[in-house]
């Protein structure tokens, strides 16, 4: 295909059928670095209303590099891969310490900084300063790959180096950031996973995978490995209107977000002794008539695993005691502090199903 003809015809399209999104009306390279980061695994419309709690929390990065973590991660709540946010947290701090708040303005600075990766450096180079370097994210790859019939494997880092040197012969030097906006443009509205609008398509013509009858099989990926199960047991220490919150460490999934006491079993068939016994075993005092079990299961898919949580509230007699308390590492809270907490989703499923936080 023309090199021409397929940037001329793709930034054609974009401007009669691109959605009208807050950060494409900036060259602001911190509202396009938030927009980035939210968007990355996340739909247009559930990142909207996320990038526009952050623009008014945070209008420039200082306000951003000054908030604590638990606000952040409070205000990221719900989007999942947490990370991402305690790492656009530190980009920030790093930024304004180091860059004096201002963005690098090229694409090898911006990889420097912390959970910049090779799509969000392109994406803010080339949205705010310009540069001709050209971005790469699912929707790029199966355009490519249908358009110009490359059968490697998306799923494989060795294809990177063959759709990254195709995107960039691709890619106009007066007008990069209008190619990069319309071909990530094109994969998300017209050239879509399942089913694409070929028969609409102002490439249609020139298309492989359309010409060759390879709509449906390209691009080829790799499955990825199954989700590995995972089963909690929370227990939901509760004291005089309060609730024992433990905050997570670093080393496994929610670093940073608060949960209750838990007990990981390999087998959901953990029954109410056992668990409770596991419960005097880590040195907890309860008292046996005042525990609730758990009505139902509670199912979590993450990307790389499935959680079956269960909730045992525990109704203690009086406040732990602080040595037992920081051995289990948790603190009371009350509800109204437990709202503000940054929690997973599926502890906010459950404080919402107890009736102990109803306005989440
Ligand atoms: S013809 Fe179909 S497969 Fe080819 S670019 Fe257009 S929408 Fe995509």
């Amino acid at each position: 295909m023309e090199t021409h003809f397929f940037a001329d015809t793709l930034i054609n399209w974009y401007q009669r059928h691109k959605r009208a999104l807050p950060w494409r009306d900036t060259r602001n390279p911190y509202y396009i670095w938030l927009s980035e980061v939210i968007l990355q695994q996340t739909r247009v419309a559930q990142g909207l209303p996320y990038y526009q709690k952050f623009v008014a929390a945070y209008p420039v990065i200082q306000d951003m590099a000054a908030a604590p973590e638990d606000e952040i991660l409070r205000l990221w709540q719900g989007l999942g891969y947490y990370s991402r946010a305690r790492n656009m947290h530190h980009t920030a701090q790093q930024i304004v310490e180091q860059y004096g708040g201002t963005f690098p303005d090229n694409y090898q600075e911006l990889l420097k900084l912390k959970g910049v990766g090779s799509y969000t450096a392109a994406a803010i180079a080339s949205f705010a300063f310009k540069e001709k370097v050209a971005v790469l994210d699912g929707n790029v790859f199966r355009v490519l790959a249908r358009t110009h019939g490359l059968s490697d494997d998306i799923a494989a880092p060795a294809s990177r180096k063959i759709f990254q040197e195709l995107a960039d012969s691709l890619i106009p030097a007066d007008e990069p950031d209008t190619f990069n906006q319309a071909i990530m443009e094109f994969g998300a509205i017209q050239c879509t996973p399942v089913m694409p609008d070929c028969l609409f398509c102002p490439l249609q013509q020139s298309c492989f995978a359309f010409t060759h009858g390879l709509v449906q099989e390209l691009p080829v990926k790799s499955k990825a490995k199954a989700a590995r199960p995972r089963f909690f047991h929370y227990f939901v220490l509760a004291y005089n209107g309060t609730y024992y919150m433990r905050k997570r460490a670093a080393g496994d999934i929610w670093q940073g977000l608060y949960d209750f006491y838990l007990y990981e079993s390999n087998s959901k068939n953990l029954d109410a002794d056992q668990a409770l016994q596991e419960l005097k075993e880590a040195g907890l005092e309860i008292d046996e008539t005042q525990v609730i079990l758990p009505l139902k299961d509670y199912k979590h898919v993450l990307s790389h695993q499935k959680i079956t949580a269960r909730f045992y509230t525990i109704k203690l007699k009086s406040r732990l005691k602080e040595q037992i308390a920081q051995e289990a590492r948790v603190a009371p809270y009350t509800a109204e502090e437990l709202e503000a907490l940054p929690k997973p989703v599926l502890i906010s499923s459950y404080l919402k199903d107890a009736k102990i936080l109803v306005n989440l």
